[in-house]
């Protein structure tokens, strides 16, 4: 646990209860503040106060002793409206900040020159923040990951020389953390998402944008109108900025080949990573992913070495196309992250010859944005709700069978590559939908992927079952 020295001896309100907030009611009075904490469900309350947080009605607090509301990052700060607790603190005057931003000020106290590393973008933050991770950690550094990733940061150890943290930050996060200044900072990509929190893609571009204007070195992927646009902005008012590139040759910065990774520097060009034969970063978007760990990996002083160490044995993130077993020719991949269609076509696009398994609760659309991967799609399986819908839009374009459970999709559809004889297939498990009416999450329904494919007979697992 980090804790939070900077609010010693102040009173700080504190609202949202889930993991993150009470991880950090915890660190708050851990560093000697008084904290008041609250939520609007009387179970988290009950929860934190059985953990020994003192906790309270924000509403019944003299706001004009509070030195800082801490929101947790899915509290509405300002959109659809702000949450009531926002508005009593502003009301007083009373800073309002998140986890992120109290660690933040312990760095900047205890350690400001140990690297941070923050991860932003619409898509690819976990992935990116677990392979810097990686990276450092199996070149032996003292590595520290968290954010958005899962662990609260401020459960995580405390700042000190050489210790090196990757901190993933949704924009709820980068909005609750006013000072934040990571020795490098990434903004991966910038396409409308979670409007709704955010009000416009203007103002969700402008919170990512803080990121990495507060950093020491920005990394930016490029590649969207969005992000080029900030990396001129914050290159311009003196940041050192570093673009990445999944699909143009850059002057200067880290940009894909194919599947090398080219480093441009000073009029000179060379090969920095072969991404090729590593099969937990196939694919465009995850040479999006692996140019900027490699410039903030630079950036942090680690070698060109140990980053191509670091790259070739990344394990991958579960549920995010991760290749899994083997056998023969056959591939078999678990995608169940991917619950709709745009977050298919990663997956869909990296591999040649697909043997796909799709289905569940649909998301608007269906399928239908799909259709320029039908070609590469030998047949498909259906699975869940969704599969009229999807057989409709398959059509005569594609051959598909209606297998209705996941086990019998694996069991066909790997029977099926196996007999298919041109070559390397994929059985992919990218289902385009929400997983609800068979499981609780993608999570359980990732982990059923997997048991199905285990059972199968000569299957050489490539992950511990
Ligand atoms: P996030 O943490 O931002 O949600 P993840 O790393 O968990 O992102 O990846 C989730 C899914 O998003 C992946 O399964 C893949 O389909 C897609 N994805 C990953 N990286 C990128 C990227 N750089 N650009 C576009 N899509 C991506």
């Amino acid at each position: 646990m980090i804790p939070v020295t900077t609010f010693k001896g102040k009173a700080v309100a504190l609202f949202g209860l889930g993991g993150s907030g009470l991880a950090t009611a915890l660190a708050l009075a851990a560093g000697g503040a008084d904290v008041t904490a609250w939520d609007d469900s009387a179970a988290s309350v009950e929860n934190a106060a059985t953990a020994g947080v003192k906790t309270g009605d924000l509403r019944n607090l003299d706001w004009t002793t509070i030195a800082a509301l801490v929101l947790s990052p899915g509290v509405p700060l300002t959109h659809p409206k702000p949450h009531w607790s926002a508005d009593l603190a502003r009301a007083a005057g009373v800073e309002v900040i998140g986890d992120i931003e109290l660690f933040v000020r312990e760095r900047r106290v205890h350690a400001p020159d140990c690297p941070f590393i923050a991860i932003t973008g619409t898509n690819g933050k976990s992935t990116t923040t677990a392979l810097i991770a990686h990276i450092l950690k199996s070149s032996g550094r003292d590595t520290q990951l968290g954010g958005n990733i899962g662990t609260a940061v401020l459960t995580l150890d405390p700042p000190k020389a050489g210790r090196f943290y990757v901190v993933e930050c949704s924009s709820y996060q980068i909005d609750l953390a006013p000072t934040l200044n990571p020795s490098a900072g990434i903004l991966l990509n910038v396409t409308p998402d979670h409007l709704d929190r955010h009000g416009s893609i203007e103002h969700y571009a402008d919170i990512k944008e803080r990121l990495v204007a507060g950093s020491r070195t920005a990394i930016v992927g490029v590649d969207d109108s969005y992000c080029e646009r900030i990396a001129d902005r914050i290159e311009r008012a003196g940041t050192n900025v570093v673009r990445v590139s999944k699909r143009n040759v850059l002057a200067d910065g880290i940009y894909a080949d194919g599947a090398r990774l080219v480093l441009a520097r000073n009029g000179a060009t060379h090969e920095v990573a072969d991404l090729s034969l590593i099969q937990t970063l196939r694919g465009a978007h995850n040479a999006q992913n692996a140019a900027a760990a490699v410039g903030a990996c630079l950036a942090v002083g680690v070698s060109e070495d140990e980053i191509r160490a670091g790259l070739a044995s990344f394990p991958g993130l579960k549920h995010r196309m991760q290749p899994v077993g083997r056998k023969g020719d056959t591939l078999f991949v678990n995608d169940s992250k991917a619950t709709n269609a745009d977050a298919a076509a990663p997956a869909l696009s990296s591999f040649e010859r697909i043997y796909w398994i799709a289905g569940g609760v649909p998301k608007e659309g269906g399928i239908s944005a799909l259709g320029e991967f039908f070609p590469k799609i030998a047949k498909a399986y259906l699975i869940g709700e969704a599969a009229p819908a999807f057989a409709a839009t398959l059509g005569e374009a594609v051959p598909f069978e209606m297998s209705g459970t996941l086990e019998r999709a694996v069991e066909d559809a790997a029977a099926d590559a196996g007999r298919d004889g041109s070559g390397p297939v994929a059985v992919l498990l990218s289902p385009a939908c929400a997983s609800f009416d068979q499981y609780k999450n993608f999570e359980v329904r990732g982990d059923a992927f997997v048991k199905h494919v285990a059972a199968l007979p000569g299957v050489s697992m490539l992950i511990e079952v």
